[in-house]
């Protein structure tokens, strides 16, 4: 029992635990409820290149994670400014959420290392019998190979593998999330689809591997045209763009999609089999709505596809605007 412990017991079991926790393989540190470093342990050392014998006794332990000063998980939970987290961390546990503890994930500097860390971070107080805070203990785990892991397989799931555009499903996620928006808001939005004019004789004429190249070059004058943050152009299908711009109305989706025709003839791009050009050109569909209630986001894109049908009909390398037939 505790309290028949004799004092020597004590710290002999103290200086364990301590020695304990130095050689523990999980990087830890111990701050107080001032949020002086009392303990760095070896894997920490190893962990940050910051060693125990530079943050014992200080505050300075931010400088082992960050290039500028802010809290660390530990000190979060022992100033109780847990409201900051949701600026400092890229994803956090609420604080009733685990216990008395929290956790953190987060990029981190690793000013010392030289290389960006992910670091999985679970932050414990430890409480006196009177219940006063004295201490946290913070762990970390080096996560970046599997964070790297998930960006890429997340970017797989969203990018086009030929051109790096957004692929069809992230064109529809986006479509869907920002036809609602305008819904809600009574905003215009705008749909611009774009065709790669006799891309069939393109292929026949420089091959597939040719006029997989081309579809590339494409895409970078489309990534050129489209820079504005909120708007996202995807490859649609095969030699088939599309470019969603909220907020916009038909005007202003008129005169990117004129830019972008003239961008493509400029960057002349030889088609030796085109009827239209000499160039690789495009045939341009526009399309946009104030969409009310009831409207479907597929109206939109029908819309579109009829006006780039339009511009088909009308000789090609032309822009069109959907009118409001059905
Ligand atoms: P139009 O001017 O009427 O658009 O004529 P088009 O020949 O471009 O139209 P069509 O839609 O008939 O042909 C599209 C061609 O694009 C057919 C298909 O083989 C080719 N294509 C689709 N996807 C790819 C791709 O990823 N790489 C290559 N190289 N060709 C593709
Ligand atoms: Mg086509
Ligand atoms: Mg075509």
């Amino acid at each position: 029992m505790m309290s028949s412990r004799k004092p020597a017991n004590q710290s002999q079991e103290l200086s364990f635990a301590v020695n304990l926790m130095e050689h523990l393989v999980v990087p830890t540190f111990v701050v107080d409820a001032a949020c002086r470093v009392l303990i760095w342990n070896r894997a920490c050392e190893r962990l940050t290149g910051v060693m125990a014998s530079e943050v014992v006794g200080t505050v300075d332990h931010w400088q082992a994670f960050y290039d500028e000063p802010r809290l660390c998980l530990a000190d979060a939970l022992a100033k109780g400014m847990t409201a900051d987290l949701d600026r400092l961390y890229s994803y956090h546990t609420e604080p009733s959420e685990h216990g008395h503890g929290m956790k953190a994930e987060n990029w981190c500097v690793m000013p010392k290392m030289g290389e960006r860390l992910y670091l999985a971070i679970d932050a414990g107080p430890i409480y006196a019998d009177d219940g006063q805070l004295v201490a946290v203990v913070e762990t970390l785990r080096d996560m970046t190979d599997y964070k790297n892991a998930q960006m890429a397989l997340q970017q797989q799931a969203t990018m086009d593998g030929l051109t790096g555009l957004a692929n069809r499903r992230s064109f529809d996620e986006k479509l869907h999330v920002e036809w609602s928006r305008s819904q809600r808001y009574g905003e215009p939005i705008a749909l611009i689809l774009a065709d790669v004019d006799y891309f069939k004789r393109y292929n026949d004429c420089y091959g597939h591997q040719g006029g997989d190249e081309c579809l590339k070059a494409v895409a970078g004058i489309l990534r050129r045209e489209v820079f504005r943050p909120t708007d996202m152009a995807a490859r649609y299908g095969g030699e088939e763009f599309a470019i969603i711009l909220p907020g916009t109305d038909l005007q202003g989706a008129l005169t990117v999609a004129e830019r972008l025709r003239a961008d493509m003839e400029r960057s002349a791009l030889p088609h030796a089999a085109s009827e239209v050009s000499p160039w690789v050109t495009l045939s341009i569909g526009v399309a946009a709505m104030v969409p009310d209630r009831e409207a479907l986001s597929a109206t939109l894109v029908a819309k579109a596809d009829r006006a780039l049908y339009k511009a088909k009909g009308s000789g090609r390398n032309v822009v069109r605007a959907g009118g409001d037939e059905h």
